[in-house]
């Protein structure tokens, strides 16, 4: 059997069984059925008793085993049974964390899957990829990854970069043609197109002849590259500031083994001690709470409107402090409008006048025109489906207008020339009609249409059609040249010169609503916006004034005069800049790297294939959603759905939220650790028996702690987030004082308990109780009071220096919530005559429970202060 790229057309067409018009709908359901999804097998997961299992192999578990091991041996059954079950919740917990972590990972996988453009039953549709089969006919344009293997069968201008396959990265120029031998090497099989490669260049069609695994880049095993599983820089951090945590726990641990044992303690229960104190030093669930904090942030982001596609993005968006915006669509609406016609007589008072313009403008045009309850519906690029609105308010119909000039030949739109045109087969003429930005296409105009006339354009006409120009793009409108002439035959090299001008056309793409909002909002967060368009230098001022991007037209500089700056003057003076007009891609690139070497944070919105490289080196590259290319969408960290500027200062509104929301949790939970550890410290140093059990500890932290925690974790956005200047990268969670303050905040709740504890075994003492019995009372009143007044302290670390009272000291539900669980969780251990027996605690009597109130109720009394004290200062 031939391969296919040595088929005809008609072969490939009799063999799949399809046409020109695509598969029928009946046909791709039996297809699906027989071929499978277009899609590579996954690596096997591993099954949630696998992870369970896995959650054992961590030093501190193993360690808590043993603990529990050793406390069956000696007869504390209880004990041993808590320290099990606790192992057995952490390890649940951390399974849950896990899935939750995987699950937001697939959902982000499926939403940014990108979407393919085939024909089916003669009618072109955007399908998810995964539902290509054989046989499909399938649609490739510049931009797009090539989503099957496929057999061209038209081609105009293709080409494709296939270095995923072959290595090579120059792309690939395609076309449609049988080839006549057999055994050629992938990279000269120039019919073809394969799934993976991306189209950097014109249009195509092709027929679908394999998909999934039987691709060739399916056959290359298990090439998945997709959202990666990428750790923030600060759980980076987190990570190994662990790893020393547990070291320094493993010293102090030793330290009091060794200073117990020569005050003369049993060696037993200094062992159980030191394991307490590991247990209290290390912070269990920090890993889990800042995993879900993130995962649920992310979330948060997408409902407005931000894909995360790698997740230190989330951190790094919060550090912000230059954004690079796209002008159409981002920051205005992409709804065009044609305003106004200029012919080289004038600004036509009656559009009709200048029907030259709107043929051009219609034939160099590649919206789709489809009826839709006797409407016609436009479906293409805004700028250009203005002009087909424009063409049938005078009853000029695109669609009629293509038949008598049959388009032959094109050069698609680039943002790079900035002109488009195509070759039109009118009887046995052929015309070129050419449209684009006016002082690119005036620069290749010979001659000037004036009336039905035709004679070569003067200096004159030039400085008029520039004015006019000028005239259009300070009223903020839009401006484009259309150009047209005669030939014999189709040369692409020279179809750009020698044009006839024929008119400008000018249109209006409003602001949009929210972006001058958005604007102020970057403002008063310490955030330049600066915008980079490919529009004229004028109407991007206009614009950009409306919008208060800018103040003073000195702020504005064109891509022919950056190109004449060097790097270093650029550096030099790239604070200056807001506003960037007609520039191409590769600018972009060095107006990021000239803001980075700044020491800037910047974050930049690209949406075609030649944007990648510019949001690669951003440090938060933002695709488009909607106008973007699959190219762009994977070179991007995130997404915006809606194409908005305001989307992206709401990410990063997000992004600071979810960072001090962590900052939040960890503070919290490291102040506890600290609290457990000074009171065991102090206590052994002191030669007290033990004022907590480790089961007291285990509990505190994994069960009661953890509530809170993650209800910090999704504490609202602080009043002000936005008011404040973006955080420095550099600057870490203990910076600023952070440390110390979690130093002294886990002091104080070490200090209460202790209070409790002593209070509880003089209380004892007092009333003549044994040994054992004021120990017990000693231990519970420690017991509450460290979980409680934990639970209290929670709701100061709502804001790190601002009063609690701010803004209502229960406005975040989720904390109020979860406080409330951890306290009746509390209350039923101390109800309980069962869990009395295992915690080994005591009922108290009211003058004992006011004491560990007062004591727990101390650390938001103490840090109110504390606040208002810095406050004054
Ligand atoms: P931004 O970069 O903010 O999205 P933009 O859309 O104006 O701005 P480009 O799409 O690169 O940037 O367009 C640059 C110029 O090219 C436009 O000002 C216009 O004059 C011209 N132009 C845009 N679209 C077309 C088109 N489809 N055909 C011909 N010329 C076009």
């Amino acid at each position: 059997m031939k391969a296919f790229y040595a088929k005809t057309k008609e072969e490939v067409f009799n063999e799949l069984n399809t046409s020109d018009r695509g598969l029928t709908n009946d046909e791709v359901k039996k297809r699906i059925e027989e071929y499978g999804f277009n899609e590579f097998k996954e690596k096997k997961t591993r099954t949630t008793f696998q992870k369970f299992m896995d959650q054992f192999k961590d030093f501190l578990v193993l360690i808590l085993i043993g603990a529990a091991i050793i406390s069956g041996f000696v007869g504390e059954v209880a004990d041993s049974i808590i320290i099990l079950l606790v192992v057995i919740i952490n390890a649940t917990l951390g399974v849950i964390q896990e899935n939750k972590a995987e699950e937001s990972l697939k959902a982000l996988k499926k939403m940014a899957a990108p979407l393919a453009h085939v024909i089916r039953n003669g009618i072109s549709l955007e399908i998810p990829v995964r539902e290509i089969v054989p046989g499909d006919l399938v649609v490739l344009e510049a931009g797009r990854y090539v989503p099957a293997d496929l057999r061209l069968i038209e081609t105009s201008n293709l080409k494709i970069e296939e270095s995923s396959l072959t290595g090579e990265s120059v792309p690939v120029e395609k076309n449609d043609r049988a080839l006549d031998s057999e055994n050629i090497g992938i990279g000269d099989r120039k019919n073809m197109a394969f799934m993976s490669s991306m189209v950097t260049y014109g249009r195509g069609k092709g027929i679908v002849v394999a998909t999934g695994m039987k691709t060739e880049i399916g056959k290359i095993a298990d090439m998945l590259a997709n959202v990666e599983e990428e750790q923030t820089p600060l759980q980076i951090k987190l990570e190994e500031a662990g790893k020393w945590m547990g070291i320094a726990a493993l010293v102090i641990c030793g330290i009091m083994f060794i200073v117990g044992i020569l005050k003369g303690k049993e060696l037993l229960e200094m062992f159980m001690t030191s394991i307490s104190l590991a247990v209290a030093a290390i912070p269990e669930g920090l890993p889990a709470v800042v995993t879900i904090v993130l995962a649920v942030g992310v979330q948060k982001m997408i409902k407005r409107n931000a894909i995360i596609r790698k997740l230190p993005a989330v951190e790094t968006l919060g550090c912000a402090t230059v954004i690079c915006s796209d002008k159409t669509g981002t920051l205005t609406q992409n709804k065009m409008t044609v305003k106004r016609i200029y012919t080289i007589n004038g600004f036509a008072d009656d559009i009709t006048d200048a029907k030259k313009v709107i043929y051009i403008s219609n034939l160099c045009n590649d919206t789709k025109i489809v009826d839709e309850d006797g409407k016609y519906k436009t479906i293409g690029d805004p700028t250009e489906t203005a002009l087909i609105d424009m063409a049938f308010s005078v009853g000029i119909d695109k669609r009629k207008l293509d038949e008598e000039y049959v388009r032959i030949e094109e050069i698609p739109f680039d943002s790079d020339r900035k002109l488009m045109t195509t070759f039109n087969k009118n009887g046995d003429k052929i015309e070129v009609n050419t449209k684009g930005a006016p002082d690119i296409l005036l620069s290749r105009c010979k001659y000037v249409l004036d009336g039905d006339k035709i004679r070569e354009i003067t200096n004159e006409d030039l400085e008029n059609i520039k004015n006019a120009n000028e005239e259009m793009a300070k009223n903020a409108l839009r401006v484009l040249a259309a150009g047209y002439k005669v030939v014999d035959k189709v040369e692409i090299e020279s179809a750009e010169n020698d044009l006839i001008f024929a008119g400008l056309i000018g249109m209006i793409d409003p602001p949009r609503e929210e972006a001058k909002d958005a604007v102020h909002v970057c403002k008063t967060a310490g955030i330049k916006p600066v915008m980079i368009t490919g529009d004229h230098k004028s109407t991007a001022i206009a614009i950009a004034k409306e919008l208060g991007i800018l103040n003073d037209e000195s702020e504005a500089i064109t891509g022919a005069e950056l190109e004449k700056m060097s790097d270093d003057e650029l550096f030099n003076n790239v604070k200056k800049y807001s506003v960037y007009a007609r520039v191409s891609p590769e600018h972009k690139v060095r107006i990021v790297e000239a803001w980075k070497k700044n020491g800037q944070i910047v974050a930049m919105t690209g949406d075609g294939v030649n944007d990648a490289p510019a949001l690669k080196t951003a440090n938060i590259g933002a695709a488009m959603g909607i106008t973007g290319t699959d190219v762009a969408k994977e070179a991007a960290d995130m997404v915006l759905t809606d194409d908005n500027f305001a989307t992206i200062v709401s990410a990063v509104e997000e992004g600071r939220t979810i960072y001090s929301n962590i900052k939040k949790s960890i503070s919290y939970l490291l102040s506890c650790n600290i609290g457990e550890i000074v009171t065991l410290f102090v206590a052994t140093l002191l030669g007290w028996a033990e004022p907590l059990l480790p089961i007291h500890i285990l509990w505190v932290n994994l069960v009661t702690d953890s509530l809170p925690a993650l209800a910090l974790g999704m504490e609202a956005a602080e009043p002000g987030v936005m008011k404040q200047p973006p955080r420095d990268p550099d600057e870490g969670i203990f910076s600023k004082g952070a440390g110390f303050r979690i130093l002294l905040q886990g002091i104080f709740i070490g200090v209460v308990t202790l209070i409790a504890y002593v209070y509880g075994v003089n209380y004892g003492k007092a009333r003549g109780m044994s040994f054992d019995e004021y120990e017990i009372l000693g231990r519970t009143m420690a017991f509450f009071t460290l979980s409680l007044s934990q639970l209290v302290h929670a709701f100061n670390n709502r804001y790190e220096t601002k009063s609690v009272l701010v803004n209502g000291i229960f406005k975040n539900k989720y904390l109020n919530l979860a406080a409330t669980a951890s306290f009746i969780i509390q209350l039923i251990v101390l109800a309980s005559p069962f869990l009395r027996n295992i915690f080994k605690v005591t009922l108290l009597n009211g003058e004992q429970i006011m004491v560990v109130a007062a004591c727990s109720i101390a650390p938001l009394f103490a840090v109110e202060i504390a606040k208002f004290i810095r406050k004054q200062k």
